[in-house]
């Protein structure tokens, strides 16, 4: 079963409304929120409303809406938050673990929008 999903991640309960959360933008299929513990001064969580347990799970398996509109969320987030490239923005890093070797902490499929300050390279060379 490589996509099992866990309906008591934290992420689940915070669409279930049981835990609060800073809400950027929320659509019909997507919601955006600021990270509790932001690395920098952008550091918005991006999430299906879906139960999709990792990346590879959203884009195998979800539907075309879904991923329009989780995709559309993000271009907005990054306008909403001044990351984004047009009109001034001086960009930003999206990033998404999965599983063990990615370092996933939360079960539920999410994409980091980092910026707000020069983010240095992606990975330390000393990680390879
Ligand atoms: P991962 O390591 O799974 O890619 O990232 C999980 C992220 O979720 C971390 O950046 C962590 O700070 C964030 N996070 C964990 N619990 C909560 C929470 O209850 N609320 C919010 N807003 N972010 C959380």
């Amino acid at each position: 079963m490589p996509f099992a999903y866990d309906a008591q991640n934290i992420f689940a309960r915070i669409l279930r409304g049981e835990i609060p959360n800073k809400t950027v933008l929320e659509t019909a299929h997507t919601l955006a929120f600021h990270d509790i513990q932001p690395q920098a001064p952008v550091h918005v969580l991006v999430i299906p409303k879906g139960s999709y347990a990792s990346y590879d799970h959203f884009a195998a398996e979800a539907s075309d809406a879904e991923i329009v509109d989780f995709n559309r969320t993000v271009a907005e987030v990054c306008r909403m938050t001044g990351v984004h490239l047009g009109e001034g923005g001086q960009g930003f890093r999206a990033i998404t673990n999965a599983g063990e070797h990615g370092v996933q902490e939360v079960p539920h499929y999410h994409l980091h929008i980092l910026g707000g300050r020069p983010l240095g390279r992606m990975l330390a060379r000393s990680e390879s």
